[in-house]
This record gives C-alpha cells, sequence and structure tokens, in this order.
C-alpha cells in the first residue's frame, strides 16, 4: 500500500477528508495545494507508518524507495536538490497528528544544511548572514528534537555570546558572529552526544522522521492523548517540506492568523506577524510581534506598524486567501504563513479554536451570509460550553490575586464578603450584603445559606460533592476542594499559607477557574438577547425532546424560565420544608409520637405550602408543575445543635431531654435506604395528604386569579411496589377531589412516579397501571443500580476513573451500558401496559449531553434539568434530534 503522498503546486494526492490516514497538518496541506494556494511542495508520511515504526522500531518495506521519489518530485519542484553545495534544497520536517495536539510534538526546520551547504545557500541567496542564522537555528531544533539535547544548552551559548559582544537582539548579529556561534553548537553537541554533528543530509533526513514518529509515544504526548481522549493507535504523520524563508530580509515575515476574531466571533481578519523572523518566533515572543490590519492596529493603540501597511500586496494575497479558505471549508480557520523576498506562502490551516461566544457569533453570522444551514449552526457550538455565557464572568482585564485554588465545581464568578456559617450568610444577605459561604464542606442544612450566597467555597470535597452539585444546581458559583483553606467557624476566619481572611472581608471567586482571590474583582454580565436567542430559536426549532427545570424556590423558577424551561420536571417539597419560617414546625412534625401530635405542626405548615405553590404556578403558568411529594429521610430534619432541640422542645411542649431521645429514635443506620420516599407517604399518609391539599389549593387560588389553567403532576417517590402507587393515588385522588368539590372547579392533574429503584424499572408493566407518567429519577437509580453512595463515591471515583474501571463519573454522565438498561426497560414495559404513559427524566443527567443524546435515543418526552442547564439542554437536545 501507498505510503507516502505528494502535495504541491502540480499534483497532490492527498484531501482534507484523508486526516486519519494523513493528519490533519498533512490533509490540510494537500487541499490547500489543490485549492491552488501558494503551498511549498512536499509530502505526508502516513500514520499507517507511525503504527509500524512504534510496534516494530523500524519501517514497512519500500519506504525508502517511496520518499526517495517524492523528494525527487520536491527537488525539481523547486529546482534545487537536497544536499547538493551549490543548490541545496531545504526541507521541515512536521508532525502532524489526526486530531490537534497542540505544542506535543516537535519540529525541525532547515534540514539539509551542513557546513558545505550552507555555503552554497548563503551564494544562492546573496545573503551570509541569513545562510549561517538558518544553520544555527538547525542545528538547535534538531539538537533539541531529534537528539535530544535541552535547547537551554543553546541558548545560554547565545545569551553569554550577546553580552560579551554588547548585543542586545538577535537581528544585531552578523554573518561572522552565527559562523562563531555555529562552532560552539557544533561542540555541545559532541560534548552531549558523543559524536559529531551529523553533516549527512540523508542522515538527518531519516533520524529527524524517527524523532517525529518516536514523539508520538513521549509521556507527554501519551498524557495529553490520555486526557483528551485520543486513541494511542492512532498515530502521527510526518510531513517534509520544502523551506520557504521569512528570515532572508525586510522583504521577508512569518506569521499567524485567524480567519476571524477567535475571542469574539467579530468578521474581522486578526493575526500577527514579525518581519524577518522564522517559523516559531511569533509564537515564542522573542520580539513583539505587530498586527495584521489597521484596523487591529488603531483598535488596540499599537505603535507597530500594520502588515497591510508595510506590505500592501502580500496582505492583499493573504486577504484573498482568507476568503478563499473560509469559503471552502466554511468555517473559521487558523492559519500559518511565511513570506519570502515579497513572495506569499501558506504552510497550515486547520479549524480554529475559538471561546463559546465566538462559536456562537461566528454560528450566527454565517447563517446570515448563507454559508451554513441553521442546522449546521446549531451542530458547530458545544453545548457545555453554552455555560461560559450564562454566568457573570470575571473582567479578563483586570488583575486578581489568587490566595487558593480547588476545583472548578460550578462556573461563574462572584464576589461578597467572606461568611463562614450559613445563618451569618443568610442574615446578611438578607441586610443587603453579598456573602460567599465558605465552609469545610456543605451539608443539606446550609442550603439556605448557599441560596443567600453568590458563591460558595469548600475546603473539602470533589466535583460531586454536595456543595459542588447543589451549586452547580443553583447557578452559583463554586470552587470545591480548596484543600489550602483551614475554615475557622468558631473564630469566623479562614486562614490560607499565612493569609487570614475574616468574616466580612471581601473575597471573589472564579468558579471556572476554581480560583479563590482577594478582594473584588469586577465582573461582566452575560448576554442573552440578540445572537444568543437567535441561536438558542434554531436549536429549539430542531429539538424533540421537551426542557423542564427542576426548581423548587421562585428565584429558581424564574431564571429557569428565561432560559426556556418549558415547565418544572422536578419540585422537590422537602426543599420548601427547610425554610426558616417552617422548619420549627417541621421538626415538631417529625418528632411527634402519633398522627394526632403530627397533625397540629402539619396545619401550621400547610398554608405556606400552599403558598410556595401559588408562587411557583404563577411563574409556571400555563406550563406543567411537577411536585415531588416528600421524600427524604425525616431523620435530616433532625435538630441537631443544642438551641435547635430546645426551640423545638418548647413548640412542642416536650422537654429538651424527651426531644433527644426521640431523634435518636429516628436515626438510621441506612437513611437512603430508610423510613423515607412513600414509605413516609403509607406510614404518615397525613403528610402526603396535607400536601396535597396545598398543591390543589394552591392550582384553585392560582386559576381564580389569573384564568390561567396549571397542570399539577404528582409524582409519588422511592416506589418499588406497584401497591405502594395504587394506595397513594387512591390518596392523591380522594384529596384532589374533596379539594376540587370544595372549590367548586376542576383541574386536569396527572398522578406519577418516579423510576429510580431496579424493581421499579422491572415491573413498570405493574406500576405503570396507576401512573400517568414515568420520570426517570436517574441520580437514584445510579445510587441503587451501582449500589454507591453518590455522598460517599469521591473517595475511590478517582482510582476507578484513572485505572480505566470507569470511564466517567456515573453520577455525571448517565451509564447507558447498565443503568440505561434500567431506563429503556422501564420506558418500554410502562408504555406496553399503559400506552398514554408520558416519560422524562430528572436528576443531574437531564441536563448532560451525553444522556440527553441517550434519551433522545429512547424516546422519552422531555428532559428536566437545573435552571443553569436548561440552555445547555435545549442545544444538547437539539443536537441529538439532528
Ligand atoms: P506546530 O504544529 O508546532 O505549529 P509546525 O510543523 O506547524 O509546528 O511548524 C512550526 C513552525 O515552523 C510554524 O511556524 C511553521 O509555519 C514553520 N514552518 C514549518 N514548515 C515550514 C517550511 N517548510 N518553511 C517555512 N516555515 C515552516
Ligand atoms: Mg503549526
Ligand atoms: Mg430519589
Amino acid at each position: 500500500t501507498k505510503q507516502v503522498y505528494s502535495f504541491g503546486p502540480d499534483g497532490t494526492e492527498g484531501r482534507s477528508d484523508m486526516r486519519e490516514l494523513l493528519g490533519g497538518k498533512g490533509a490540510n496541506l494537500a487541499e490547500m495545494a489543490s485549492l491552488g494556494l501558494p503551498v511549498p511542495p512536499g509530502f505526508t508520511i502516513s500514520t499507517a507508518v507511525c503504527a509500524h515504526h512504534t510496534e516494530t522500531g523500524g519501517y514497512p518495506e519500500g519506504l525508502t524507495d517511496e520518499v526517495r521519489e517524492a523528494l525527487a518530485k520536491v527537488e525539481s519542484r523547486v529546482g534545487a536538490r537536497f544536499g547538493d553545495p551549490k543548490n541545496p534544497l531545504l526541507v521541515s520536517v512536521r508532525s502532524g497528528a489526526p486530531a490537534s495536539m497542540p505544542g506535543m510534538m516537535d519540529t525541525v526546520l532547515n534540514l539539509g544544511l551542513n557546513d558545505e551547504t550552507v555555503r552554497g545557500l548563503a551564494d544562492k541567496a546573496q545573503d551570509e548572514r541569513f545562510a549561517y542564522d538558518s544553520y544555527r537555528r538547525f542545528i538547535q531544533m534538531f539538537g533539541d528534537v531529534v537528539l535530544g539535547i535541552d535547547h537551554s544548552r543553546f541558548e545560554e551559548a547565545l545569551e553569554l555570546y550577546k553580552e560579551e559582544h554588547g548585543y542586545n537582539l538577535d537581528t544585531e548579529l552578523t554573518a561572522d558572529d552565527w559562523k562563531a556561534l555555529i562552532e560552539q553548537f557544533k561542540q555541545i553537541v559532541e560534548d552531549e552526544t558523543g559524536e559529531p554533528f551529523p553533516q549527512d543530509p540523508e542522515q538527518q533526513l531519516w533520524k529527524a522522521i524517527n524523532a517525529v514518529f518516536g514523539s508520538w509515544m513521549n509521556q507527554r504526548a501519551v498524557t495529553y492523548r490520555r486526557l483528551h481522549n485520543i486513541p494511542q493507535n492512532w498515530g502521527t504523520a510526518v510531513n517534509v517540506q520544502a523551506m520557504v524563508f521569512g528570515n532572508m530580509g525586510d522583504d521577508c515575515a512569518t506569521g499567524v492568523a485567524f480567519t476571524r476574531d477567535p475571542s469574539t466571533g467579530d468578521n474581522e481578519f486578526y493575526g500577527e506577524f514579525l518581519p524577518n523572523a522564522q517559523g516559531e518566533d511569533v509564537v515564542a515572543g522573542i520580539r513583539t510581534p505587530q498586527p495584521l490590519t489597521t484596523h487591529a492596529k488603531q483598535k488596540n493603540d499599537s505603535d507597530l506598524p500594520a502588515l497591510e501597511e508595510t506590505m500592501p500586496s502580500v496582505y492583499r494575497q493573504l486577504h484573498d486567501v482568507r476568503q478563499k479558505l473560509e469559503s471552502h471549508y466554511r468555517d473559521m480557520q487558523d492559519i500559518e504563513f511565511t513570506v519570502q523576498r515579497g513572495t506569499l506562502y501558506m504552510l497550515q490551516t486547520r479549524t480554529g479554536k475559538r471561546t463559546a461566544r465566538a462559536a456562537l457569533t461566528i454560528a450566527v453570522d454565517m447563517v446570515k451570509d448563507g454559508i451554513i444551514t441553521e442546522s449546521e449552526a446549531v451542530e458547530r457550538v458545544s453545548p457545555a460550553s453554552l455555560d461560559q455565557l450564562l454566568h457573570p464572568t470575571l473582567d479578563p482585564e483586570a488583575e486578581r490575586e489568587v490566595i487558593a485554588r480547588g476545583l472548578p465545581a460550578s462556573p461563574g464568578a462572584a464576589a461578597g464578603v467572606a461568611v463562614f456559617t450559613a445563618d451569618r450568610a443568610e442574615e446578611l444577605s438578607q441586610a443587603g450584603t453579598d456573602v460567599i459561604l465558605c465552609r469545610t464542606e456543605t451539608s443539606p442544612e446550609d442550603i439556605h445559606g448557599m441560596h443567600a450566597a453568590k458563591g460558595i467555597v469548600t475546603a473539602r470535597g470533589g466535583m460531586t460533592s454536595h456543595a459542588a452539585v447543589v451549586a452547580r444546581g443553583m447557578g452559583r458559583p463554586c470552587v470545591a476542594g480548596a484543600g489550602q483553606l483551614r475554615i475557622d467557624e468558631q473564630q469566623r476566619r479562614m486562614i490560607v499559607d499565612g493569609v487570614t481572611v475574616k468574616e466580612g472581608d471581601t473575597i471573589t471567586i472564579d468558579g471556572a477557574a476554581g480560583e479563590v482571590i482577594r478582594g473584588k474583582v469586577p465582573t461582566v454580565k452575560p448576554e442573552l438577547s440578540g445572537e444568543f436567542a437567535t441561536f438558542m430559536g434554531w436549536a429549539d426549532r430542531l429539538r424533540e425532546l421537551g426542557v423542564r427545570t427542576n426548581a423548587e424556590t421562585p428565584q429558581d423558577a424564574r431564571t429557569a424560565v428565561e432560559f426556556g424551561a418549558q415547565g418544572i420536571g422536578l419540585c422537590r417539597t422537602e426543599h420548601m420544608f427547610f425554610e426558616s419560617d417552617r422548619i420549627t414546625a417541621v421538626r415538631e412534625m417529625i418528632l411527634a409520637e402519633s398522627e394526632e401530635g403530627r397533625r397540629g405542626p402539619l396545619a401550621r405548615i400547610e398554608p405556606m405550602q400552599r403558598q410556595d405553590f401559588v408562587d411557583l404556578f404563577r411563574i409556571m403558568a400555563g406550563f406543567p408543575v411537577t411536585i415531588r411529594l416528600l421524600d427524604p429521610p425525616l431523620h435530616e430534619f433532625l435538630p441537631r445543635e443544642d438551641a435547635d432541640m430546645h426551640e423545638v422542645a418548647q413548640a412542642a411542649g416536650m422537654t429538651v431531654d424527651q426531644v433527644r431521645a426521640r431523634a435518636l429514635k429516628l436515626t438510621e443506620a441506612n437513611p437512603m435506604l430508610g423510613h423515607r420516599g412513600c414509605r413516609l407517604g403509607i406510614t404518615y399518609p397525613e403528610i402526603y395528604e396535607m400536601q396535597v391539599r396545598a398543591i390543589f389549593n394552591a392550582a384553585a387560588d392560582v386559576a381564580e386569579e389569573t384564568g390561567e389553567t396549571v397542570e399539577p403532576e404528582i409524582m409519588i417517590p422511592l416506589v418499588a411496589v406497584a401497591k405502594e402507587l395504587e394506595i397513594l393515588r387512591g390518596l392523591v385522588d380522594r384529596v384532589a377531589s374533596e379539594v376540587m368539590k370544595d372549590r367548586g372547579t376542576r383541574i386536569a392533574y396527572k398522578v406519577g412516579t418516579m423510576i429510580e429503584l431496579p424493581r421499579a424499572a422491572m415491573l413498570a408493566d405493574a406500576i405503570a397501571k396507576h401512573a400517568d407518567f414515568f420520570s426517570f429519577g436517574t441520580n437514584d437509580l445510579t445510587q441503587t443500580a451501582f449500589g454507591i453512595s453518590r455522598d460517599d463515591a469521591a473517595s475511590f471515583m478517582p482510582t476507578y476513573q484513572s485505572q480505566g474501571i470507569l470511564s466517567t463519573d456515573p453520577f455525571i454522565s448517565l451509564d447507558q451500558d447498565g443503568v440505561g438498561k434500567l431506563v429503556e426497560m422501564g420506558a418500554r414495559e410502562g408504555r406496553r401496559s399503559n400506552p398514554a404513559l408520558s416519560l422524562g427524566i430528572c436528576g443531574e443527567h437531564g441536563g448532560d449531553p451525553d444522556s440527553i443524546g441517550f434519551c433522545q435515543g429512547t424516546e422519552l418526552e422531555y428532559v428536566s434539568c437545573s435552571p443553569y442547564r436548561v440552555p445547555i439542554a435545549r442545544l444538547a437536545a437539539a443536537q441529538a434530534a439532528i
């Protein structure tokens, strides 16, 4: 089979769709050459050769002949010969894998130079300085990349030489200076390798090819691939290409450009160049690069002349290339170019990396210009990246004094005064102060404080810790597990590396970077209108899945509606029970020994609960609202602090000791599998009765007030046995009809269950007989299918992932193989026994793009996710439908 593919002005064998075989660089060099763009001729040795080389250390048969032939073609196209002392061809040897791995593998320029050919080059270019400058660069790069000599050895020698001769810039060195340095460089090579610098170009070439193939397996590259999910067996290609020179004088240059601005997406040519320079000089930051356009020059108030001014005709050519590449690739390109004595050469093009904002702007502009379709635009923006656009972010221009780092648990930025307890957070925020809640870790009791806070910091915990999950759910920025922080709740302060932050001191957190910063860093607000709205409108037209939100507070509900939620898919009523105005009544109810004892406090809670629902129904008017009846183990509500015990004792007319004893009795060994969910409804029906009454009265209230109908969907949690649902459905229907009769109105409603236990999925057909809907509660379903507690997974999950036992965290992305089977079974069996059954998913997975793809495949009707995930889910659902 063919192993070497030529490219150049007359005859190109590769194409851009051959990137697997030719690597991205090789495939696009071929494509550009075919488009008639000025690409220096060369050839690509395929990735298949790399695989062979990695396995055997050698090369497949016939490779040397193919390389020799391809090289001969380059020689005749350029009109120079490799190794010819009078008229030498020089080449670059460049790596290029199928997936871009920036800075991971290496390139050698000016290969083919030796003590003889350098003189030929000098004569040919009529520029001795240029030739020796190129030769010393070659020895440096070859020494570093191929011979493994630390590049600082060469740099130090160069610096020392400059110092001794009173030079500041490399450009000040003369041909004789470079000659002297070349002698030193060759000595360094001999000292380091025990052999003289290789003079035979043929040998140089193969050593370089070897080194590039070898670099595929270097530690850096292997790690990079693991982190970015690039298969280890792909291999890199090697590109050998005739050199063009940007360092032959002031009519030469080298540069990089983006066909549009990669940070804003503006349709402006954006780039930098250096006159009289070669290759990596622009990126290396040796000299300050100059802008391409006069527009950019003015915008950035730069003193340096633009390419447009200094080389207008080259600029015009480059501008044409920009047009050609964009209309051909139909996407923003990132290009490399070199100008040799006034002639432009193209050395690379690839799809340019961009910020989320730029991705959106470019996609929308390209649709407006008729370059791509709406559905192509929708496919081009990564759903997860939208997150960057939804939260305020730190002003990138501002300075930041980072005092601690943790995990980027929930994106966005926030500033406020540090507080160390949830209560204090609530107090200060009610007084109008922005606060950042800093805890060693958080628990469900901190919810009110997390809500009150602008941002959350924890010293312990991972990406799926309570703080992280709740913060993401609430759209609060969060830095989790900032291990250097010592939080002293008693003294109201925290200490980091000797710095003390007291309550009231202002800090800023960057949840996307995982940084805790001293003082207030200014933020910039997100922009949800304009392009964002246009783009999301396209996504909405394409998607089939509905998108609802998980919300229980008016604020979350409002945010979600702004973000495009079509109803509430999960309202967790227990969060309402933690509110400060009723927690005592809730505790009193739980601690009561009898139904009688519970009825009193329940009666006090009912109007508050009713008001909660009135608020939600108003905001969600016209949309369905799924309300889950009380779910968590009662012990979660128990008083722990002495002060709380006293308060409850007083309210309930008990002694503190009685309260303590009763609390002890309610303590469970395994609360997650304990007295919770529908089991509460079965044993204490008066709780569910109160909730259902509150819901239907609220629905009647809002219908009377606004004339808008709401659609309550009552969800019974943790059903494992059909009988449980049968009984509780009976309860709901009975209370609902009582209220409706009482209020003289009809309210359309549904009763359904959360499928969150494996048994429920397996017996979905029986359960569906009593249900109008199923909502897959994939958080608990994952916990119960794996037998892993989400709250305790952090201690072993990282090991499981690094050993490849689990490729992703199943609490973040649905385990489609296992848990997914249960979902499929539940959906199929449920529909079979009850064709009218409606199906959705709630839980963290409802906002995860991969999991949403799975939901589309399983033909669910909707996903429900936290408010800040709603736009992500809308886009992911559209992509899943395309
Ligand atoms: P990377 O993938 O790190 O960008 P490249 O192979 O693209 O590495 O090359 C590094 C630098 O050398 C780039 O600036 C590129 O434009 C330049 N370069 C590569 N080949 C040539 C060549 N044949 N002539 C002139 N410059 C070249
Ligand atoms: Mg490059
Ligand atoms: Mg559950």
